[in-house]
């Protein structure tokens, strides 16, 4: 990495997407760099590819009390380095208010460094359908997917972020999921969606749902209800009880042209995300002292 510029900031991390392999040691000291400043770091398990380990790690800022506990993951497609590279670039100067964050950067490292979707399985195919089934005795789940099942096992999240890029790249969309009690609150992916576009992030227009098809959730372009039986990450985080889970995808055509762009849009709609869960979640007197003046039922 060129030493002009400084280990964690966008222009390194644009380096190594134009690099093209990648290199795990950018993980390795983005999270010992991280540790550092106070993430509490858990190594979840080993992945290895010829003899080489590369660690699957959770990261988490410190605990407080009654906080809102927001779950972003990313690193399933191998292909997709730069939602890693944006996630670990965000955390850089994040300042926790009323949440706790909880990030597991690649989740599936043996892609990440081959750089490719996937090796012999699609780890966003692979997770099982019955939440509650144990991965030890489910026979055909993949190493991977396991270490990551069992690390969430026995937590509470309340937002889970599973962060994407989309080879149509048409610009940035949501998948939103929502459990039945929080259908009716204001979409967090929606004002998402119009908060990117005020600032130039323009978002695929053609990602959306018929409203008939939906019953009567309103569809918004750029946001997509998820109805998914494929055994998502998000499917199976739903499945677990957690009340808004999303897929954000990134367009991956910008990357060919503008990584630095690309890095920027992670990084903002990272911040956004952050920030309209604290929205969604603080009580309602908190927000009016706030001035929020929206609310959610
Ligand atoms: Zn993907």
């Amino acid at each position: 990495m060129d030493e002009a510029k400084p280990e964690g900031s966008l222009d390194a991390y644009e380096d190594a997407i134009i690099a093209g392999f990648r290199d795990y040691r950018v993980i390795d000291s983005a999270v010992a760099r991280l540790q550092r400043r106070g993430f509490h770091v858990e190594e979840l398990g080993m992945r290895f590819v010829r003899e080489k380990g590369h660690m699957i790690y959770m990261l988490e800022s410190p605990a407080v009390q009654n906080v809102t506990r927001i779950l972003v993951t990313t690193g399933a497609h191998g292909d997709e380095a730069e939602c890693a590279y944006g996630l670990l670039s965000f955390l850089e100067t994040f300042k926790p208010q009323n949440e706790q964050l909880a990030v597991i950067p690649v989740t599936n490292p043996r892609a990440f460094v081959a750089g490719k979707t996937g090796i012999k399985y699609d780890f966003n195919r692979a997770f099982p359908e019955d939440a509650s089934v144990d991965v030890d005795i489910a026979g055909d789940v993949p190493e991977a997917v396991k270490i990551v099942c069992k690390a969430l096992r026995g937590r509470r999240f309340d937002v889970h972020f599973d962060l994407h890029s989309d080879f149509e790249g048409k610009g940035f969309f949501v998948y939103e999921r929502l459990a039945e009690k929080t259908k009716q609150a204001k979409s967090l992916a929606r004002r998402l969606v119009e908060r990117l576009d005020e600032e130039g992030f323009r978002h695929n227009e053609e990602k959306s749902v018929s409203t008939r098809l939906i019953g009567n959730q309103r569809n918004y372009s750029g946001v997509v209800p998820s109805y998914r039986k494929e055994q998502t990450f998000e499917a199976y985080m739903a499945a677990r009880g957690v009340p808004f889970c999303y897929t954000l995808e990134f367009p991956e055509a910008a990357l060919v042209e503008r990584p630095d762009l690309q890095l920027k849009l992670v990084v903002r709609a990272l911040e956004m995300a952050v920030e309209e869960s604290r929205r969604v979640f603080y009580p309602a007197r908190i927000r009016k002292i706030l001035g929020y003046s929206e609310t959610t039922k």
